[in-house]
C-alpha cells in the first residue's frame, strides 16, 4: 500500500498545494487500494472510477493554470449510500432502491463538489441506516479492517471501514442514533455528529427526520473539523437548517494543540454512562483517559442525568415512528423497485404489499411495524407521547449538566467490535450498542467519537458531547483527547489485514 494513503486530508491538501503530488495520482492510489481491498471488505457499494478521476483531473488542470482553489481541492472523499448524488446509484443498502440513480445532488454533495473533492463512491450501510453492525445491509456486511471476523459498527460501517483501512482519506456519514460515532469507536476513526441543523439534510434519504444529521468520518480531529467547515451552513432547502456560523472549526480544533496544562477546563462525567452495560476493557481505556485529564489539571465534575436511563427506550419509539412515516414513500409508485403480486388480482394495494414485502429487509419491517403501532390512535399517548416527554427530560438534564461543565465525556460504545452473528438475531442486544450515543440525538447537541485506546487489541472510542451550537468547543476538546490518546488506537494495522485477505 502506498504510504501517501496514510496521510490525513490536511497533510494531503498541503502536498497538493505544494505540487508534491497531483490529485489524479492521489485519487488513482485510493482507487487502486479500493480495487484491491474492497472485494473482501465490502466498504464501498459503488465505486465511481471515471467520475472521481475526471474531478481530480479538472482540479489538476485548474491548479496548473494558477486558478485559486478551495483549501482541500483534489483530496478525494467517500459518501455514505444514503446521500443523493446525481446519476450515481444511491441505494441506502436496500433492495428497494437497488439501481436507483437520483436526478439531483444532495446539498452536502453540492458542497463537496464546490470544495472540489473527487467523490470516490458510495459506502455500505445497514438498510435505511437501521442497525449497528452493517449486517442489515441487503448487499452483505462490511468487514472490520482491524479484525475481519468482526463488525465495523453501523449503520455507517462502510464509511468507517473505508477510512480506517485507508481506502479514502475521509468520508461522510449520517447519525440518527450513533451511526457515525459507534462505527468510529469500533474502527479507530474519528466520527462527529454536528448540532442538529448545522448540516443540511436536503437529499439525505430520511430515516427519522428530527434525529438525522450528516457528519464527518475521518482519521484526525482536525480533518473532521475541516470537513464540517466544508459541509455546514444554512440551506433554504432544509426547514431545520441553522443560520451560517462564521466560526472556523479547523482553527478551533487546533486551539489547544500542544497545551499540556488543562487548568480551568471543566469536564463532566455522567454517572449513567460508565457503569452497567459497559465492558471492563472499554471502561479501563476510558478511566485511563479521565486520570490523564485530571493529572493535566482539568476539573472532573460528577454529573447525573437520570433521564438517560430512558433515552434508549424513547429513541426506539420516536425513531421507528418517524421512519414508518418517512418510508411510506417506498411503495413501488412514488419510489422503490416495483414488484407485481405473484397471484391474485393486481391492484394498487396488492402491488404495494408485494413491493414492500419483498424489497424491505427484516429490520426495516420490524421498525415500520413498531413505529406504526406506536403512532396508532389507541397507543399514541402511551408510547409516542411518553417518548417525547423523555426527550424533553434528556434536553433538560443536559442543560443542567452544561451549567456545571464545559463538555461531557463518556465511552462511545459499550463494547469493542463484536463478532458477526453475535447480535444480529437479537434486536435488543443490537439496540443496546447505542446506549451512549442516543442522548445527543434526542437533544440535538453535537457529539463525536475519538479513538482513545485499545482493548483486546481493538480500538475504543471516547465520546465528547458539547452544548447545542458549540461544535467549536466539541472539536477543541476532542483535540485534547486525541493528543492524550494511545496513538495506535487510530492506526489500523492494515498490514495484517492485507495478509488476511
Ligand atoms: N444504531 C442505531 C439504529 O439502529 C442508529 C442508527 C443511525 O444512527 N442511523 O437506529
Amino acid at each position: 500500500m502506498k504510504e501517501i494513503l496514510k496521510k490525513s486530508a490536511l497533510e494531503l491538501a498541503q502536498m497538493l498545494r505544494a505540487g508534491e503530488i497531483s490529485s489524479v495520482e492521489l485519487t488513482q492510489a485510493c482507487l487502486d487500494n479500493i480495487d484491491r481491498l474492497n472485494p473482501k471488505l465490502n466498504a464501498f457499494l459503488y465505486v465511481d472510477h471515471e467520475g472521481a478521476l475526471a474531478q481530480a483531473k479538472a482540479v489538476d488542470e485548474d491548479r496548473a493554470t494558477g486558478k485559486e482553489l478551495p483549501m482541500f481541492a483534489g483530496v478525494p472523499i467517500a459518501v455514505k449510500d444514503n446521500m443523493c448524488q446525481r446519476g450515481i446509484p444511491t441505494t441506502c443498502g436496500s433492495q428497494m432502491l437497488a439501481g436507483w440513480k437520483p436526478p439531483y445532488d444532495s446539498t452536502v454533495v453540492v458542497k463537496l463538489k464546490e470544495a472540489r473533492l473527487p467523490i470516490l463512491g458510495h459506502t455500505n450501510m445497514d438498510e435505511f441506516a437501521m442497525g449497528s453492525s452493517t449486517e442489515h445491509s441487503a448487499f452483505g456486511p462490511t468487514l472490520n479492517p482491524w479484525d475481519t471476523e468482526r463488525i465495523p459498527g453501523g449503520s455507517g460501517g462502510g464509511s468507517a471501514a473505508a477510512v480506517s483501512a485507508y481506502l479514502a482519506p475521509w468520508a461522510l456519514g449520517s447519525d440518527t442514533g450513533g451511526s457515525i460515532r459507534q462505527p468510529g469507536a469500533v474502527t479507530g476513526t474519528v466520527g462527529a455528529k454536528p448540532t442538529y441543523g448545522a448540516v443540511s439534510r436536503y437529499g439525505l434519504v430520511a430515516m427519522a427526520s428530527s434525529l438525522d444529521q450528516i457528519g464527518p468520518v475521518t482519521r484526525t480531529v482536525a480533518d473532521a473539523a475541516a470537513l464540517q467547515d466544508i459541509i455546514d451552513g444554512y440551506d433554504p432547502h432544509d426547514s431545520t437548517s441553522l443560520p451560517d456560523s462564521d466560526i472556523d472549526l479547523l482553527d478551533e480544533a487546533q486551539k489547544f494543540s500542544g497545551k499540556k496544562d488543562l487548568a480551568g477546563l471543566r469536564i463532566g462525567l455522567v454517572d449513567q454512562m460508565r457503569g452497567e452495560g459497559y465492558s471492563e476493557g472499554v471502561l479501563n481505556v476510558f478511566n485511563a483517559m479521565v486520570d490523564e485529564l485530571r493529572q493535566r489539571g482539568a476539573e472532573l465534575v460528577e454529573i447525573s442525568c437520570p433521564s438517560f436511563e430512558f433515552a434508549l427506550g424513547a429513541y426506539y419509539l420516536i425513531m421507528p415512528a418517524e421512519a414508518s412515516s418517512n418510508l411510506a414513500r417506498f411503495d413501488g409508485v412514488r419510489y422503490g423497485n416495483r414488484v407485481e403480486p405473484k397471484e391474485g388480482p393486481v391492484t394498487a394495494e396488492t402491488m404495494m404489499c408485494a413491493t414492500r414485502g419483498e424489497k424491505f429487509g427484516t429490520e426495516v419491517k420490524r421498525r415500520i411495524i413498531l413505529g406504526t403501532h406506536a403512532l396508532s390512535a389507541g397507543y399514541f399517548d402511551a408510547y409516542y407521547g411518553s417518548a417525547q416527554k423523555v426527550r424533553t427530560l434528556v434536553q433538560r438534564d443536559l442543560e443542567v449538566a452544561f451549567s456545571q461543565c464545559d463538555v461531557l465525556i463518556s465511552p462511545t460504545s459499550p463494547t469493542v467490535a463484536f463478532r458477526f452473528g453475535e447480535k444480529s438475531n437479537d434486536p435488543m442486544a443490537m439496540y443496546v450498542n447505542d446506549i451512549a450515543t442516543i442522548p445527543a440525538n434526542l437533544a440535538g447537541v453535537p457529539a463525536m467519537s475519538i479513538p482513545a485506546g485499545l482493548s483486546e487489541g481493538l480500538p475504543v472510542g471516547v465520546q465528547v458531547i458539547a452544548p447545542a451550537h458549540e461544535d467549536a468547543r466539541m472539536y477543541s476538546f476532542a483535540s485534547i483527547i486525541e493528543e492524550i490518546a494511545v496513538e495506535e488506537a487510530a492506526k489500523c494495522p492494515v498490514e495484517a489485514l492485507e495478509e488476511a485477505l
